[in-house]
């Protein structure tokens, strides 16, 4: 493909470093686009857009301390929701939901409202251990207590 800026025909896709504004930050972040060898000139196609929106808004967020669409994605999965159900977990619209898991910047209150109802990060709750039916026979009374649900079972 030819190089709209400098003319060269050396324009492919290969892993670049990106950058975009959210929320009037300058953010960067790596991400495969056109990129040309000769002028550094970078492109994004129409249907990677959708891609180099969330990364740049989770550049952001990580930035910011916010969590990022994948992070979101995952407290959700962990514990077994659709995107309606976390929805209604957290009292907000299922469109908020989507937007967020495709790289909308959430605001910090509803931030805060989904570390909250999620419970621990997805990471430790797969910690917990396996369940194989004799084990909790043999475990003194009380255990486990206070350990958190079970719920990534892949
Ligand atoms: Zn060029």
């Amino acid at each position: 493909m030819t190089c709209p800026q400098c003319g060269k025909t050396n324009v492919r896709k290969r892993k670049v470093r990106l950058s975009a504004e959210a929320k009037g930050d300058r953010v960067e972040f790596p991400m495969r686009a056109f990129a040309c060898r000769g002028c550094g000139f970078t492109m994004v196609d129409g249907k990677d857009m959708p891609e180099y929106m969330r990364l740049a808004a989770d550049a952001y967020r990580t930035r910011h301390g916010l969590l990022t669409s994948e992070e979101i994605r995952a407290r959700r999965k962990a514990l077994r929701m659709s995107q309606a159900k976390f929805a209604e977990h957290l009292g907000v619209g299922v469109a908020s939901v989507k937007r967020w898991e495709m790289g909308k910047i959430q605001a910090r209150s509803s931030d805060r409202r989904i570390r909250l109802l999620s419970g621990p990060p997805p990471a430790l709750a797969q910690s917990a251990g396996s369940q194989d039916a004799g084990s909790s026979a043999d475990e003194p009374e009380g255990a486990g207590e206070n350990l958190p649900e079970v719920v990534a079972r892949p």
